[in-house]
């Protein structure tokens, strides 16, 4: 009688020593990867599955030009093994923070190496640093996209030898249905007879090369300042002898100049995003490009 609760107690303590560590295993041998945006984190997740703890700085409601990192952004970062980031100048906020972390083990993945760039449309530039060598909005490009991955998919190998299989087969699987996605935005797009727009910030000329769109002129000729009033004045201009009939705003940015533009002109006003979670039903990649390839259809039409 005395013996059953001891060997009770035994099996209880040997089952919760056998949880734990597993736990604790399991947990450990998960890779930290933290991204500067939300489809990185999106890459990441399809390539790694759950051999990756993914966590992106952004969310999807901010914007990728004028974030400002908070102190669990340096938490986050000093954790890591991998930091995945586009490069290209356009996380200008992203050095200082990996520099203020401190990681001496982290491995820093940037995504645009190799791909080719556009130029970028901003007008005012005057210096010819790193931001001024090509329009860094590449990911809106599905192809580019895949070249971004395979970088991804490239250093977790590195780091993760074991797990070399599982992640070339997460990303074939990936690339898949960035294929469909394609495909199906190419067959929304191929029928619209005005394809020219004006974009809210120069996130699209990826996006309009790929889908062969035409971009008439941006409402922000510099990432993070509004237009002058002789600009706008230009716009209204250009929307009424082109016969313009879309204006693209932006959920991160201030919708202020794009709905009074829409208002005089009567070209009809939509909504992208150029970053997963900016608006409902956009939390992947391509749900986002899904979602603005629909709402140019339907706007274009
Ligand atoms: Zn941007």
């Amino acid at each position: 009688m005395r013996y059953l609760p001891r060997y009770l107690m035994l099996i209880t303590l040997v089952l919760i020593l056998l949880t734990t560590s597993a736990a604790e295993v399991f947990a450990a041998q998960k890779i930290k990867v933290v991204t500067t945006l939300t489809f990185l984190e999106d890459f990441v997740k399809n390539v790694g599955g759950n051999r990756v703890e993914v966590k992106s700085l952004l969310t999807g409601l901010e914007s990728e030009h004028t974030y400002t990192p908070k102190p669990s952004d340096i938490a986050s970062v000093r954790e890591a093994r991998v930091l995945v980031k586009i490069g290209l100048g356009l996380e200008i906020w992203v050095d200082s923070l990996i520099k203020n972390a401190s990681n001496n083990n982290l491995t820093v993945v940037t995504t645009s190496t190799g791909i080719p760039l556009l130029r970028s449309e901003e007008r005012d530039s005057h210096d010819h640093d790193e931001r001024s060598a090509g329009n860094p909005h590449i990911w809106l490009d599905p192809e580019r996209a895949k070249v971004m991955i395979r970088h991804i998919t490239d250093a977790l190998i590195k780091i993760d030898p074991a797990g070399r299989k599982v992640y070339l087969v997460n990303q074939s699987e990936y690339f898949k249905k960035i294929d469909t996605m394609r495909i199906n935005i190419e067959k929304k797009l191929r029928a619209v007879p005005n394809r020219k727009i004006i974009t809210h910030h120069p996130a699209w000329p990826y996006f309009a090369q790929r889908f062969k769109l035409q971009i008439a002129d941006n409402i922000q000729t510099q990432v993070g300042s509004e237009p002058s009033a002789k600009h706008v004045a230009a716009l209204i201009n250009k929307i009424r002898q082109e016969n313009i009939r879309v204006i693209v705003s932006e959920p991160q940015l201030n919708p202020k100049i794009p709905k009074a533009i829409s208002e005089e002109t009567k070209a009809k006003l939509i909504v992208l995003t150029p970053v997963p979670g900016g608006l409902p039903g956009t939390g992947t990649y391509i749900d986002m490009m899904e979602y603005n390839g629909e709402q140019l259809a339907t706007g274009l039409k």
